[in-house]
């Protein structure tokens, strides 16, 4: 059998309102579990102004910042940690380009969206942000590591 890597990769992913309106949060959750990643922690929310502002604090400048917040802001979010080799890229791929109208088909945007500022789907884009969103979004107890399997998928 394969030795399980101790110090996983995690990612931080939040389906924003738009998602949980459309009813694509099973859905969502759905792509990553037949991925084959691990949920390690998940919480349905309404964000705080402040949470909003900070998570997407290196936007602050940018002209669409203010209604990004007013939107992130404006209904229940669903904020989750994945956790498995490569998650933190392989999530961005498989949620697609920033705008759905250019995202590839077979992506969650590409599948599910037509505009920039409505694109159902949040994900870290690098280890570092991933780290500062995860502790950001969750506290340390919030999150639960486990072994999803020992049995190899193929022996
Ligand atoms: P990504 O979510 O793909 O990492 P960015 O980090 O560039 O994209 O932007 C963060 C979020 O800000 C996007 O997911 C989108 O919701 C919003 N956004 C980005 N660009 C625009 C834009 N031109 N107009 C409106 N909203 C935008
Ligand atoms: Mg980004």
């Amino acid at each position: 059998t394969t030795q399980r890597n101790i110090a996983v990769e995690r990612t931080f992913l939040a389906i924003k309102p738009d998602g949980v309106q459309r009813s694509l949060v099973g859905e969502i959750i759905r792509r990553f579990e037949a991925k084959g990643f691990t949920l390690v922690g998940m919480k349905f929310m309404k964000v705080s102004r402040e949470l909003a502002e900070q998570h997407y604090g290196v936007h602050r400048e940018r002209p669409f910042f203010q209604g990004l917040v007013e939107f992130i802001t404006s209904g229940p979010v669903v904020a989750m940690v994945w956790e498995g080799d490569g998650v933190i890229a392989s999530a961005r791929k498989m949620i697609g380009a920033t705008n759905p109208l250019t995202a590839e088909p077979g992506t969650i945007r590409g599948d599910y969206g037509v505009n920039i500022g409505r694109n159902i789907i949040h994900g870290s884009d690098a280890p570092e942000t991933a780290q500062q969103e995860v502790s950001l979004w969750f506290k340390e107890e919030e999150l639960a590591s486990w072994e999803p399997s020992l049995t190899p998928w193929i022996k």
